[in-house]
């Protein structure tokens, strides 16, 4: 597979982009890209959900942070605020791992 055509795989995910304006990005003709959809079947799986208007963008509708709870828009699928927070729930699920199926934690006198 040519760099175009990988190039032309991902930039056609894109519901954002038309499909004219990919070839002019990549200055692929017309013909070449026929080419490509008729043995690429991601390309032409994606030309289809194009017409079919299936494509669609992710979304950024604001979501709670599992870690603080604090609204944020996430990119992509993050579930946490920021990177504290995505370390403070790693280390939450990692100490939920552990104390799996163990003796309950030694009492709070112990420590203190
Ligand atoms: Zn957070």
């Amino acid at each position: 597979m040519t760099l175009e055509e990988k190039a032309i795989e991902l930039l056609l995910r894109s519901p954002r982009l038309a499909a004219g304006t990919i070839l002019d990005l990549l200055d692929v003709g017309d013909r070449e890209f026929r080419d490509m959809a008729a043995r690429n079947p991601t390309i032409a799986k994606l030309l289809e959900a194009r017409r079919a208007g299936e494509l669609t963008a992710p979304k950024s509708e604001p979501t709670q942070c599992a870690a603080c709870g604090e609204w944020f828009v996430p990119y992509a699928a993050a579930r946490f605020c920021s990177d504290t927070c995505r370390t403070a729930g790693r280390l939450r699920s990692d100490a939920r791992t552990k104390h799996r199926g163990c003796a309950p934690p030694r009492a709070a006198a112990e420590s203190s």
